[in-house]
């Protein structure tokens, strides 16, 4: 099988997950509409082995991710992404996720893969922007904080919030108050 120079060159000629040169192809990152070099991932028999058949997935062996997974290309990120996700009740896999940063539109990728039950769907807001714990938003509207009494003005910054169990809401300190608000009365600042 032909592996695009190009990839093999962006590769050094080494399996972008786990670093081995032993038998090496491309793998299309799903899903694929048109198969392109940043849609793939060069790959080591073992590592693909492991991707295309889950149950076979030998945790030990992806300890590799803490390393790839800050690589700069985004069909890497993706692939560390889900595979800690796969491998994530083990403990240190969800340690990586909780550090692993991926812009959003890489994250909406990642997202995409059936075989991963149970992701949470991320909370986003007013314009889809995915929220994280930490992040600054602004309110998009007036909102009358039951409980407190006082009613938050369109514009007010609450700076770092934090996720709730809830995916469309946030809490945050509005005047010191602790307060849970709707996604999609938020927008990321
Ligand atoms: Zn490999």
């Amino acid at each position: 099988m032909s592996i695009d120079e190009a990839l093999l060159k962006r590769a050094d000629s080494k399996c972008e997950l786990c670093g081995s040169s032993d038998k090496l192809s491309a793998y299309d990152v799903p899903p694929i509409t048109i198969v392109s070099l940043d849609k793939s991932v060069l790959v080591c028999d073992t590592c693909v082995g492991q991707i295309e058949q889950p149950e076979t997935m030998d945790a030990n062996h992806w300890r590799c991710l803490n390393d790839s997974m800050w690589s700069a290309i985004p069909a890497v990120q993706v692939m560390a992404w889900r595979i800690l996700n796969r491998l994530k009740d083990e403990g240190w896999p969800n340690d990586l996720l909780e550090m692993l940063y991926i812009e959003d539109d890489v994250k909406k990728w990642a997202m995409a893969d059936t075989s991963i039950r149970d992701v949470e769907q991320p909370t986003t807001d007013i314009n889809g922007a995915i929220l994280v714990a930490g992040d600054a938003v602004t309110l998009t509207k007036d909102l009358y904080i039951k409980g407190a009494n006082f009613t938050a003005k369109r514009g007010t910054m609450i700076k770092s919030i934090s996720l709730t169990d809830n995916d469309y809401q946030v809490e945050g300190n509005i005047n010191g108050t602790r307060v849970v608000l709707a996604g999609r009365y938020l927008k990321k600042v």
